[in-house]
């Protein structure tokens, strides 16, 4: 084919040019941030559809989110056309979703199986704990579940655990206990947990070889993105899928596919893609092992460091050429990422002009940081950048509260990806059980938490009864409602279980008509309104006074409109459909670029995508990297990685900034600058004044003094390394330096006290919380913590220095 002249091709570079037109079983392309990566495979994926190579259906590609599922597949469709339909570009979860969904009879599920998210995991963990009584052995509901999860992610199912274990030490017989319940209880309830979507699957395929060949068949091309961080369930699954099939050249029955081939009439008019034979699966996976930022959740660098032991005679290709960033970004990714070491070094370069210089800023505190943040946010909109084009991440979630705070005064919009996630919210968990009830009753966790929502007088004595029943007659939890007359409960409650068992018939009614037809895709909507009006739930929320239910309602509300839409966009949708998505939602997937809004989101929320300016905040120790990573092997390397992927977001502008001290749990510490700043060339930098100290001490003058100095310090402000580059400077002594550059400045509630006398046993006033008295006053200088009971805040640790204060 006449490949130099396709369109597809325009504007590849050389090695691209190769990755997308290399054709063999296994290619690897290796490459850093912005080069490319995520889009040489979409074109790819068009060329494969365009040259006739493969049926839409028999390509499977795999994203990180469904955002980006999303994105792909309608770059493709802007690259080919209409015959981008049918193809399978999906994560990870949803593709095991989809092909668990078709298989799960096999082995003892529904097809309208609930999948756990890690909400609901934890709950059951918390009652299996409880009632093995198991805190006892240090074993708290938090680190059974972390532990099961990574021991699904290592396919290590409860039985093989179990052999493996130390039974006769009591604390690990009891986790195996509670691992088995655990999943006992799952198979009970129809449920799959998060990690068993791509655990189960992989048990499938290898249990049933038949099943696995069938999806052997079917994809031909295998794609992946952000292999880096796949785990080893993942890696397993890919393995299984692109092995040959074992039914030596027999031609696959389309028939006896349960319809899955979809046949695309326009495309068999020209040359006919290979309808999957004996080979196995081509693959391709695109990774970044600089921006592997998953290993706390199971994922293994060494899947791509090994790619070419598994695969031997992959292709591997290199991409250098960065398209996203200015060169001053790049190059201080580059400087930072250098420091890790156990790696292949790269060389990223970029055409795109030094561009602006990497602004720095040190605040006082965190506020004085987020009104930094949102100052320069206004002042790029005013240059003519869209808010949209803007990103604003930190480490952890807590940290948003600040921005949040100072934006809304400031009335810039924002959006916060992740945090308390629609879905996760109490009113709509309680909606989605009220649905999971109707279409999968076996989820007893469901039906247990409609049981008394709103209230009817069904307390825990009933719903022990109710188990009671159920389990004496062998039905399930939602039959046994059925039967109100024989749990031995008074009348009034027996009426209450009654109207329960009315609503969620009729609801089953609509969504499940008995007569065996397909109901109509709205029929979700209409029967959660059913559910939610007939079973009172709205009522009590509309009777409250809290205003938090209007809220509440508002969601409700919003919840139905996303069940309209889905029926809207998906006419033969089911409701297990449209449960998958709802369960499937992540945080990435919040994202709305069309809104006009500023995103605030977690670093690794932030993996795959780009912006044109970008602010990457509290960038200091113990955030990062943060302070759980110290101890962990390879923890500050991964923390590396992780600030690598917030740099590389920036297209054009990088913000990196800090404060002095951080407000954490009603305390204030002191904050010491990032290592990672340090790895920065200074020459890069832009050290900003706080503001509101520019015409005092250290302003312009002192920068223009700098700028004289051989070495050139110049333009760098209140760089909180300067102390390093004096020349007695020697080691990191980079806050009390920067602090004695601010005198006599108040900004929010920080204050400068210079050396206020403070003893144990004086009495003082504090701005927040009143009068109290010092207990004790500990550390040196800048960094003297006096520790203050007081008369009604209780107990605080405050930075003399700067606490708003005063000695009575
Ligand atoms: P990451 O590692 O962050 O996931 P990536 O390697 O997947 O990055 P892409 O997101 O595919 O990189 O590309 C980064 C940017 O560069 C995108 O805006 C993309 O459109 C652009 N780009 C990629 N290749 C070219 C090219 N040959 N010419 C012009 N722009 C390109
Ligand atoms: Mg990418």
């Amino acid at each position: 084919p006449a490949q130099g002249e396709d369109p597809l091709l325009a504007g590849l570079n050389p090695q691209q040019l190769e990755a997308v037109t290399y054709r063999g079983r296994a290619l690897l392309i290796v490459a850093g941030a912005g080069s490319g990566k995520t889009s040489v495979l979409t074109r790819r994926i068009a060329l494969l559809l365009r040259q006739r190579e493969a049926w839409p259906s028999q390509i499977l590609a795999i994203t990180f989110t469904n955002k980006a599922a999303g994105e792909m597949r309608e770059r493709v469709a802007g690259l080919v056309g209409e015959t981008a339909r049918g193809m399978w570009i999906s994560t990870f979860h949803s593709a095991c979703v989809r092909i668990l969904r078709r298989e799960a009879e096999q082995f003892g599920f529904t097809k309208s199986f609930t999948i756990y998210d890690s909400g609901d995991s934890r709950a059951l963990i918390k009652r299996l704990v409880k009632e093995h009584e198991a805190d006892a052995f240090g074993l708290t509901p938090a680190a059974v579940q972390s532990r099961i999860s990574k021991l699904k992610n290592e396919l290590t199912d409860a039985e093989g655990h179990a052999r493996q274990a130390n039974l006769s030490d009591p604390a690990e017989r009891k986790f195996a206990d509670i691992f088995a319940d655990y999943q006992r209880a799952l198979q009970k309830a129809n449920a799959f947990d998060f990690d068993d979507l791509i655990a189960q699957t992989v048990f499938l395929f290898r249990a049933f070889p038949r099943v696995a060949d069938t999806y052997r068949r079917r994809f031909r091309h295998i794609l992946v993105d952000e292999y880096q961080d796949t785990n080893h369930a993942q890696y397993a699954l890919i393995h299984e899928l692109t092995r040959p099939p074992a039914g030596e050249g027999t031609a696959p029955d389309p028939y006896a596919m349960n319809g899955m081939m979809i046949f695309e009439p326009e495309l068999s008019a020209g040359a006919e893609p290979d309808e999957g034979g004996a080979e196995g699966a081509s693959l391709t996976v695109v990774g970044d092992s600089d921006q592997s930022i998953y290993a706390f959740r199971g994922a293994d660098i060494r899947n791509i460091t090994e790619f070419e032991r598994d695969f031997p005679g992959a292709k591997v290709v290199l991409l250098e050429q960065n398209y996203r960033s200015t060169q001053n970004i790049l190059s201080a990714a580059n400087a930072v990422i250098g420091n890790n070491f156990d790696r292949k070094a790269k060389n990223l370069w970029s055409d795109r002009g030094a561009g602006e210089k990497i602004v720095g800023f040190t605040g006082y505190s965190q506020h004085d940081e987020a009104q930094f943040v949102a100052d320069e946010v206004e002042s790029l909109r005013r240059a003519g950048v869209p808010y949209s084009e803007m990103a604003v991440f930190y480490r952890t979630n807590s940290q948003s509260r600040a921005l949040e705070e100072i934006f809304i005064r400031a009335a810039v919009p924002y959006k916060i990806m992740g945090g308390t996630k629609f879905y996760e919210r109490a009113e709509i968990k309680d909606a989605l059980a009220y649905l999971i009830s109707v279409a999968n009753p076996a989820d007893e966790m469901a039906v247990r938490r409609i049981l008394n929502k709103p209230r009817r007088g069904i307390g825990g004595v009933t719903e022990a009864q109710i188990a009671l029943f159920a389990e004496q007659n062998t039905i399930s939890f939602r039959d046994a409602l059925r039967s109100p007359a024989s749990l031995g409960v008074g009348p009034k409650i027996q009426a209450a279980i009654t109207r329960l068992d009315e609503v969620l018939n009729e609801a089953t009614g609509i969504m499940l008509p008995p007569s065996g037809e397909v109901p109509p895709a709205t029929s979700v909507a209409d029967a959660l309104t059913v559910l939610l009006d007939k079973s009172g739930y709205f009522e009590s929320l509309r009777a409250s006074r809290d205003p938090q239910d209007e809220a509440r309602l508002e969601n409700l509300d919003e919840f139905i409109a996303v069940a309209r839409d889905f029926a809207r966009n998906n006419p033969d949708g089911t409701i297990a459909d449209f449960l998958t998505e709802v369960a499937l939602v992540s945080d990435a997937d919040d994202l709305d670029d069309e809104s006009g809004t500023v995103s605030l989101m977690t670093m690794h929320t932030a993996k795959g995508l780009e912006y044109d300016a970008v602010f990457v905040t509290g960038v200091e120790e113990d955030l990062i990297p943060h302070r759980i990573s110290a101890g962990e092997p390879g923890g500050p390397q991964e923390e590396r990685r992780l600030f690598y992927v917030g740099i590389t977001r920036a297209r054009k502008r990088l913000h990196l900034s800090l404060a002095m001290t951080r407000a954490q749990f009603g305390e204030v510490s002191v904050a010491m600058p990032s290592r990672f700043l340090q790895e920065i060339p200074a020459d890069l930098v832009d050290w900003r004044q706080s503001p509101g100290d520019v015409n005092s001490r250290g302003g312009t003058q002192s920068r223009a003094l700098n700028a004289r100095r051989p070495g050139g310090f110049g333009g760098r402000g209140n760089d909180p390394f300067a102390a390093k580059a004096l020349p007695k400077g020697g080691g990191l002594k980079p806050l009390s330096t920067a602090m004695d550059r601010f005198p006599n400045k108040v900004t929010g509630k920080v204050r400068d006290n210079g050396d206020l006398e403070l003893n144990a046993g004086d009495r003082i006033r504090h701005d927040d919380f009143g009068e109290g008295r010092v207990e004790a006053v500990t550390g040196e200088g800048a960094k003297r913590i006096a520790h203050v009971r007081f008369d009604t805040a209780g107990q605080k640790k405050l930075l003399i220095k700067i606490a708003p204060i005063a000695k009575l």
